[in-house]
């Protein structure tokens, strides 16, 4: 039988960032039971051995496989594998944590991906191309169980404001990383802010604009991006670090978010209902940060940091060190708008 989940993960020097980030996957039930149960093994196509899905699933084991809560896992094994996909993770320095995930996900995928290798050619296929098109040919080559929870499709629509030619390009998305209004100090913002920022009309002058499929040339055109495939889980990055010419600074800014019900509706052609199940937070600076997970289970939330779990109350979720959400779509049905 299956534990609570209720266990720690020892840091095993500046590694709260992967800690934070397995907590949250851990909570993503179809992704845990997959690891569990180690469907993996007679699905993936290649032949290689999928080594960090071994290891990854090992961990997961270690933090549901027990009875009471009492234990810590030690990350170690799992930690050296990654950095051996990953080299460019090497080393003690503080990484941040929606980097990390956006690898880890991506070398997960690669090693149980259902599908044969393909060589990916640097130019996608014709503009004109609809999104079904699309998506059909992007799980041709790319599909598995990371596919099926995390992958999501992005609209870009463009508009030329010389000869008003619309053009449509689509881009899968793991992750929706958003920026964060600007607010003074003490201000407040909501996630539904973000969102509208994120799909706000966007001018583009003609340096930074791409050809016009009907000018022929570089326009002034205007850019919006929507939601065009909503995935099962809708990982929400608020954007808290800008990168400047000389430094990276970073917003403390509380984003107010909904704990259910999120509807992203407005954002796509579909409305769907998302309930928060996971956070990763991110307190402190800079450089001097440190990571913490909250996750809700059937008996309520934890909050997740490093070793210790403690349970934590719903209205302790929102502060402003929210960093990445984690976002499952509702049972409530969804009811074709447009
Ligand atoms: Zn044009």
């Amino acid at each position: 039988s299956i534990g609570s989940g209720r266990v720690g993960l020892r840091n095993i020097g500046n590694t709260c960032f992967l800690n934070a980030v397995v907590q949250c996957l851990s909570h993503t039930r179809g992704l845990r039971d997959y690891c569990l149960l180690k469907s993996y093994r007679p699905e993936k196509f290649s032949k290689e051995d999928a080594k960090l899905m071994e290891a990854f699933s090992q961990v997961l084991s270690g933090l549901w496989d027990v009875n009471e809560g009492d234990t810590v896992v030690n990350p170690r094994q799992f930690y050296s594998i990654f950095k051996e996909a990953v080299p460019h993770f090497s080393g003690y320095s503080q990484q941040d944590a929606q980097e990390f995930l956006r690898f880890l996900l991506d070398k997960l995928h690669t090693e149980i991906n259902r599908r044969p290798y393909v060589r990916r050619t640097g130019k996608e296929p014709e503009l004109s191309e609809e999104a079904v098109a699309m998506w059909k040919k992007h799980l041709e080559r790319d599909d598995s169980r990371i596919v099926d929870l995390f992958s999501g499709q992005l609209r870009s629509s463009l508009h030329c404001s010389v000869c008003s030619h619309y053009s449509n390009t689509f881009d899968v998305f793991c992750d929706l990383s958003l920026p964060i209004p600007k607010r003074s100090s003490g201000g407040e913002v909501t996630l539904r802010e973000c969102l509208d920022l994120f799909s706000q009309e966007e001018k583009l002058d003609k340096e930074n604009s791409p050809m016009c499929e009907r000018c022929n040339r570089r326009t002034e055109c205007t850019k919006r991006l929507s939601i065009q495939r909503f995935p099962q889980v809708i990982v929400i990055h608020l954007n808290r670090f800008t990168t400047s010419r000389w430094s990276i600074s970073k917003s403390t800014v509380y984003v107010s978010f909904p704990l259910t019900n999120l509807d992203l509706g407005p954002y796509g052609p579909v409305d769907f209902l998302y309930d928060l199940y996971a956070i990763c937070n991110h307190a402190g600076t800079v450089n001097m940060g440190h990571y913490t997970a909250c996750c809700s289970d059937e008996n309520g939330w934890c909050f997740y940091n490093d070793s210790s779990v403690t349970p934590v109350s719903e209205n302790q979720l929102q502060t402003n060190q929210a960093y990445v959400l984690f976002y499952r779509r509702s049972n409530s049905t969804a009811t074709v708008r447009k």
